[in-house]
């Protein structure tokens, strides 16, 4: 099982439009393949495929819930949370959890030496498991709305995997922050993909300097070619990091993908040179793909 994240320093570079046609270049090529939509706060890479529902499951933490009747309000709860998620006034005998904001640490458990705390859980997403022509597995994570940070969801999502041979591509968020790191943590390789602005450029540093402190192996896919000026192949060089791929800005790839379309099953050629992309990462990663 090789894994690869898509990911990109923002929204809207074309991130899910690269992982959905990588991952149908590999379908119809005969090579195992599966797909993760880590885009917990937005997933829509599903959308693309024809997909029956296989399974869906709940993703959950612990939350507490506090017995008054026992508490003391001796405070000890409130100063294990680090995230501020217990209230309490003690004057008037007030303590409150404030459910969105515990991370379900379980500290405030631990710290209570009265066992007026018991827990329960609290809904975060759901994990939906698909399959493709009954044989490619496709799995969303998605948080409920207004859950503080998807983690979790993606954890359990990633841990839905059920092969062990192939290539995963994982959709990864937007951003550097914990849910990107969360999803390019579990790949051997990481594509980011970018655009030739100065917000593409000033996104993919940031993802480049954070991908080196976490000494992930990556390459660069710049996604609307030709729009901007040449600044990120510049970069690109200097910090000799490879360009895998550019994708011309084209007005017929904007209104496919805007119809819910792939590129790359109306345009052979573009899969073709994901294919050869996905090929070369394997080929210097000691890998080779799975056909069937
Ligand atoms: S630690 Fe236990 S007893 Fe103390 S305030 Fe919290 S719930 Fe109440
Ligand atoms: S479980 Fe952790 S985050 Fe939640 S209230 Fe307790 S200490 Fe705070």
């Amino acid at each position: 099982m090789f894994k690869i994240a898509i990911a990109s320093g923002k929204g809207g570079t074309g991130k899910t439009f690269v992982a959905t046609n990588i991952f149908y270049t590999l379908m119809s090529n005969q090579i195992d393949a599966v797909l993760v939509d880590c885009d917990a706060e937005a997933p829509n890479a599903v959308a693309f495929f024809d997909v029956k529902l296989n399974s869906a499951i709940e993703v959950t933490h612990l939350v507490p819930v506090i017995d008054t009747n026992k508490c003391t309000f001796c405070g000890k709860c409130h100063e294990y949370c680090n995230y501020n998620a217990i209230f309490m006034l003690p004057p008037s005998k007030i303590i409150n959890v404030i459910e969105d904001l515990c991370h379900g640490c379980g500290a405030c458990s631990v710290a209570c030496d009265y066992d007026a705390i018991s827990e329960k859980p609290f809904p975060l997403g759901n994990v939906t498991s698909y399959s493709y022509n009954n044989s490619y597995s496709l799995i969303e994570a998605r948080m409920n709305i207004g859950v503080m940070s998807p983690v979790s969801v993606i954890k359990a999502a990633i841990k839905q995997i059920k092969v062990q041979t192939g290539i995963t591509v994982l959709d990864s968020p937007p951003g550097t922050s914990c849910p990107f790191i969360q999803t390019v943590e579990q790949s051997d390789y990481v594509i980011l993909v970018t655009e030739p602005t100065p917000f593409g450029l000033s996104d993919l540093r940031q993802s480049v300097e954070t991908l080196k402190a976490i000494n992930k192996k990556f390459g660069v896919i710049i996604n609307r070619a030709g729009l901007g000026n040449t600044r990120v192949q510049e970069y690109l060089d200097d910090e000799n990091i490879p360009l895998l791929l550019e994708i011309p800005y084209k007005k017929e790839i904007a209104e496919l993908y805007s119809t819910g379309k792939l590129v790359s099953e109306s345009d052979p050629f573009f899969g073709q040179q994901l294919l050869a992309v996905v090929e070369n990462i394997l080929k210097q990663n000691g890998n080779s793909n799975n056909k069937r």
